[in-house]
């Protein structure tokens, strides 16, 4: 499609600024999660009535003209599109009301055969969502190295305003609203800070950050000589080779692969960029466990293929056992290339679960693990606004196998002991009937030959577990060796107690109440990726919503999505199970992207439908029907 086309086809063919533009496809005319008939598959730019057409000029006329007087008048750029050479538009999605409020959002359209990437980057879906990634990170470096964020660089002026922004994305490539491709056209979304001295207008300062600045870094990131052709079909090739990997799984009887080469330890226990350096042991898979897989663009790729059932990764202290399971469960995202972790995949359900004392349960089923409390608590639908360590592991397994999960990581190091294990002069001390807990040994079996759910089990001190599982990696200096024969010898030499249970109880499908999940929070903000605050109408104090046991959150703009997906929910008619309404939600996204939540946002990333229903399920407000 050419430059002139694209333009056609947006405005129509009464020329530019008409109304009389098509839309793309309008026969998807399905309800969507909003409950309203809307055409999705129109991105939000061309749903919007763009009302008055203007030009780069124009902005800069409008924003000078606007110099010292009162700060509202920014709100002027409401509703106008500015055309930019005809290379892109730029149009207000929000203009800040006072100079301290938070920044005012623009978006730039850029048709994609205006852009330096080459087709093939946006073949197909998968590789939009890769071509976003890459586009967002360039964008990025560029407003770093022209030093373009005003609060970045310093005092500038002595006015207020002038940052310049995109969402700094994290080391896995996931579908984000700070840069989308979609209909043919590339979406920056920019925060930008409105400059201000005082209350009033900085008209020249405003107009040099919209009308020159943006206009450079929209230049340098995506247009011109196509310098990195080759980086950006590798990037987009080696995302879509992970997903395929990833899909790949179920076929291949495996809920996780770890190529040969994979550099799996981290920087530092708060920075997730590779560590460096000669001590880096890279990954090397046991001969015993040796899997080649195919995909798509790399061809064969060999490594640890790890198989459905109870898989243990055993060791001494400091030799790499969590660093292992931690890639293991950030295999459920594709990760962008130099990671290290690259084409390590996980099945996408695959959740790792920790104890949570402290933590809100709403009616879970727990009595597969947990009976008999003190003064009778009902375990069958247990509420508990203080879960202790072993109650919150048995809920976060319920709630876990209530979604259809498939695969339950567990790590030692952040368990509950008597969640996972029961030794023999415990059981002396406390006779059974006395202890309320069944710990995981005795049903993780089960979970798997009943329930088909299987378990990777971070093991340095709980040899019972030898005596249950179908395959034991030790961790050896990094090194991964097969040990599952010698397991087995030791396991049938001293056999472990294991009592036999009643079967476990299915979990069961809980219905929300919708109308509990927001209608009365105000004030809600999302500080960081592990906690969304809020005041209940008429309350002074912050509640705070804590998502820092949810381990495969990565990215802040996931919680955002989370606090929104609450938001809309409590909207909604409900009736629908959890499970179902997380299914509805996952489709939804899938088919529109995730405007179908909030239009127009320029901070919000997909999160997985375990960690939304994890949040609704400790939210301390939510009742069931
Ligand atoms: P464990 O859980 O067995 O006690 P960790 O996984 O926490 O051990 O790892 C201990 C340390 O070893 C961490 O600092 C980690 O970064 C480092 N490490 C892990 N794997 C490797 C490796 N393959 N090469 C080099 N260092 C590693
Ligand atoms: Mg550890």
């Amino acid at each position: 499609m050419g430059r002139g086309e694209y333009y056609k086809n947006k405005y129509g063919r009464g020329g530019r600024g008409g109304r009389g533009g098509q839309r793309a496809n309008s026969s998807n005319s399905q309800p969507n999660f909003r409950g309203e008939d809307q055409d999705w598959t129109d991105s939000s730019y061309q749903n919007k009535r763009v009302i008055k057409a203007s030009t780069r000029e124009q902005l800069r006329n409008m924003l000078l003209d606007m110099d010292r007087k009162p700060y509202n008048f920014y709100k002027e750029l409401y509703g106008y599109e500015f055309d930019f050479e005809r290379l892109f538009t730029l149009k207000f999605d929000h203009v800040q009301g006072d100079p301290y409020a938070s920044p005012s959002r623009l978006c730039v359209t850029l048709p994609l055969n205006n852009s330096r990437y080459p087709e093939s980057a946006w073949t197909n879906k998968s590789r939009t969502v890769a071509l976003a990634d890459y586009i967002c990170r360039s964008t990025v470096a560029v407003i770093s190295e022209l030093k373009a964020d005003h609060k970045a660089r310093g005092a500038w002026h002595e006015g207020k305003g002038g940052e310049l922004r995109i969402e700094h994305p994290s080391q896995n490539i996931i579908l984000r609203t700070s840069v989308e491709v979609q209909n043919g056209a590339i979406l920056l979304r920019f925060c930008v800070g409105l400059p201000a001295k005082g209350r009033s207008i900085c008209g020249h300062w405003a107009a040099e950050i919209c009308a020159t600045t943006v206009y450079q870094i929209v230049i340098r990131a995506c247009c011109g000589e196509p310098t990195d052709k080759n980086k950006v079909e590798s990037w987009v090739k080696c995302y879509e080779d992970q997903e395929n990997l990833r899909e790949q799984l179920d076929r291949a009887q495996l809920v996780a692969f770890v190529p040969d080469g994979a550099v799996l330890p981290r920087a530092a226990g708060h920075i997730d960029t590779p560590l460096g350096g000669k001590s880096v042991v890279p990954f090397k898979s046991p001969p015993s466990l040796k899997t080649t897989l195919q995909c798509p663009n790399k061809g064969s790729i060999t490594g640890m293929g790890i198989r459905p059932g109870v898989t243990l990764i055993a060791g001494g202290g400091f030799h790499g056992k969590t660093t292992l399971l931690s890639a293991l469960k950030l295999g459920v995202y594709s990760k962008i290339p130099g990671d290290g972790r690259e084409y390590l995949v996980t099945t996408p359900s695959a959740t790792k679960i920790r104890a949570e004392d402290g933590r809100q349960i709403t009616g879970v089923d727990i009595s597969n693990f947990i009976n008999n409390l003190p003064q009778n608590k009902d375990t069958t639908k247990f509420y508990s606004c203080d879960a202790s360590g072993s109650t919150s592991q048995a809920a976060a397994i319920m709630e876990y196998l209530e979604l259809g999960g498939k695969c339950l990581m567990i790590d030692e190091d952040t368990a509950a002991t008597n969640f996972m294990i029961r030794d023999d002069k415990i059981q002396m001390l406390l006779s059974a009937d006395k202890e309320p807990i069944k710990p995981y040994l005795y049903r993780a079996r089960e979970l798997y030959d009943r329930l088909g759910v299987s378990s990777i089990l971070v093991v340095g001190g709980a040899g019972d577990y030898l005596d249950i599982a179908d395959t034991v990696l030790l961790l050896d200096n990094y090194i991964v060796v097969d040990v599952t024969d010698r397991a087995k010898e030791i396991a049938s030499s001293r056999p472990a107690h294991l009592p036999s249970l009643p079967p476990m109880v299915s979990p069961k499908a809980r219905t929300p109440d919708l109308g509990s999940l927001s209608p009365f929070r105000e004030k809600t903000k999302v500080p960081d990726k592990t906690s969304v605050s809020y005041t209940m109408r008429g309350e002074e104090n912050f509640s705070v919503l804590d998502l820092s046991a949810l381990e495969q959150l990565v990215e802040i703009g996931q919680t955002r999505f989370i606090n929104e997906v609450l938001q809309k929910l409590s909207s909604q008619k409900g009736g629908q199970t959890l499970k179902e309404l997380m299914e509805a939600l996952s489709g939804e996204i899938d088919r529109h992207g995730l405007g179908c939540i909030k239009d127009n946002s320029n901070w919000l990333c997909r999160p997985r439908i375990q960690e939304i229903a994890a949040a609704i399920n400790r939210y301390r407000h939510l009742a069931l029907r």
